[in-house]
């Protein structure tokens, strides 16, 4: 076997400290033992460990946040942990550049410290590369678009050992495929170049109620949020436990003051909000941290979504409702709903390798494993979904992947994806 000399560290099953390295953050695939754990800590590391899976034949996942839903950072060949890897400079040209294996706690500090931010996620331990590679959506979305949209160009270790910059004109293929095809699919990334945003003073937007009638809050939100300002994003869940009422939670951020959010917000409810001004975007995202979805679950859970161009309609409502407070219930549920529209929808569907462009919001069943509930909720609203879903929530139980996942743009990726990785090194289930 090949020899493996490194700048960082490796973990076999027999090493001290295996026990801590090898597991994602996603508690469904905890108990998959990889032969290897690689911690990177240079860019030589990475091509090493490439040219060291090659030559043995074992599969290389590569991991950032390690939150994958469907475990493709996970392996029992070798997993490359590329959390080493975390450094962000943002020089005085103003291109900010950020390690691959940097979470959204390390990029927001580090981007505060210079008045900028980038419209991204809300978990704190989920990794830039990760969500980059599959678009990105946040509550600064509606403003400035996907985190791929602010993405200027990235270094990438290719399967044949190479490594390459790609930006708008160097590997410009490449380049468009990084931007939301989702990770794992072309090359090894090690660092990515964004154009930030200046850092807005927000107001955070929260109610949580014990909901009555919830299909009058779900056809309220739908009809409003996905149509409000740009500055505005207001999301909506509904939670079910066994035995207990369904509790509704609105959490969103303006980047208006105060009084003209609470004036906005009228448009839609007359619900007492509590809202919260003058916090700068990395501290509203702290708050929200623990309440969008839990960073490091004890219990696996299962997400299904899809997004839709259109409202539900009042029959599907009025069955995705009743199956979700339906009195036997397997455990926690919820749905969440996801404001589209404004900056997302003002690029064409093929400038970037993120096709979905004109979905008014994104709605996730989220379920126990167990819960059969997830899948016949799921069935439910697809009858009004537009059939695409989200590739940073990629969903084993799809029929027909490619296209839910990449639509138009799936021609143009398989082409790529042969130019650049033609003996398909870099593969799992659902891979182009
Ligand atoms: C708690 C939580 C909160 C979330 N919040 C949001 C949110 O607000 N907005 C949103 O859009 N999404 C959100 N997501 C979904 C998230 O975007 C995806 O799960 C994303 O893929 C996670 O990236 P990761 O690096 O953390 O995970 P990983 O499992 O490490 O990586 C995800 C995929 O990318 C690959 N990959 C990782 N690093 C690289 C690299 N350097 N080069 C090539 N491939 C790589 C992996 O092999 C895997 O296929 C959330 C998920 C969770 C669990």
């Amino acid at each position: 076997m090949p020899a493996l000399a490194l700048d960082g560290e490796m973990f076999t099953p027999d090493s001290p400290g295996y026990d801590g390295v090898h597991r994602p953050v996603n508690p469904a695939y905890r108990d998959v033992r990889p032969r290897l754990v690689v911690l990177c800590r240079s860019l030589a590391d990475v091509v090493s460990a490439l040219a060291y899976a090659a030559a043995t034949g074992e599969r290389l996942a590569p991991r950032g946040g390690g939150h994958c839903f469907a475990g493709r950072s996970s392996t029992d060949g070798i997993v490359l942990d590329l959390s080493g890897l975390d450094g962000v400079s943002v020089p005085d040209d103003g291109v900010t550049t950020i390690g691959a294996g940097a979470c959204l706690r390390q990029v927001y500090a580090a981007l505060h410290a210079h008045g900028s931010t980038l419209p991204a996620g809300c978990g704190p331990t989920v990794g830039i590369a990760g969500l980059t590679l599959g678009g990105g959506i946040g509550l600064l979305g509606r403003k400035h678009g996907l985190t791929c949209d602010r993405l200027v160009g990235a270094q990438v270790v290719l399967a044949d050992g190479t490594v390459v910059e790609c930006d708008h004109d160097r590997q410009p293929d490449l380049f468009w495929a990084l931007r939301g095809a989702g990770g794992g699919q072309f090359g090894l990334v090690t660092s990515l170049r964004f154009d930030a945003v200046p850092e807005p003073l927000t107001t955070r937007i929260q109610a949580r109620w014990p909901c009555a009638a919830p299909k009058e809050v779900v056809a309220a939100w739908q009809a409003w949020a996905p149509d409000a300002p740009d500055g505005l994003t207001v999301n909506l869940t509904l939670e079910s436990e066994p035995g207990a009422a369904v509790q509704a939670t609105l959490f969103g951020a303006s980047t208006l003051k105060e009084g003209p959010t609470r004036e906005l917000l009228r448009g839609f409810t007359d619900r007492a909000l509590e809202l919260r001004a003058g916090l700068p975007y990395h501290r509203l995202k702290q708050t929200f941290s623990a309440l969008d979805r839990p960073d490091l679950p004890e219990r696996a859970q299962r997400t299904r979504s899809e997004f839709f161009s259109r409202g539900l309609s009042d029959r599907t409502l009025t069955s995705l409702l009743s199956q979700f407070g339906a009195a036997r219930a397997e455990g926690r549920r919820r749905l969440t709903f996801t404001a589209m529209g404004g900056a997302y929808n003002r690029i064409a569907e093929d400038v970037t390798a993120f096709a979905h462009r004109g979905e008014r919001f994104l709605l996730e069943h989220i379920g126990d494993p167990a819960d059969p509930w997830t899948d016949r909720s799921w069935a439910t609203a697809h009858a009004d979904g537009s059939g695409r879903v989200y590739p940073n929530f990629p969903d084993p139980a799809l029929d027909n992947w490619a296209a839910a996942y990449h639509a138009g743009n799936y021609r143009r990726l398989v082409a790529v994806k042969n130019a650049y990785d033609p003996h398909r090194f870099f593969d799992f289930p659902q891979a182009l």
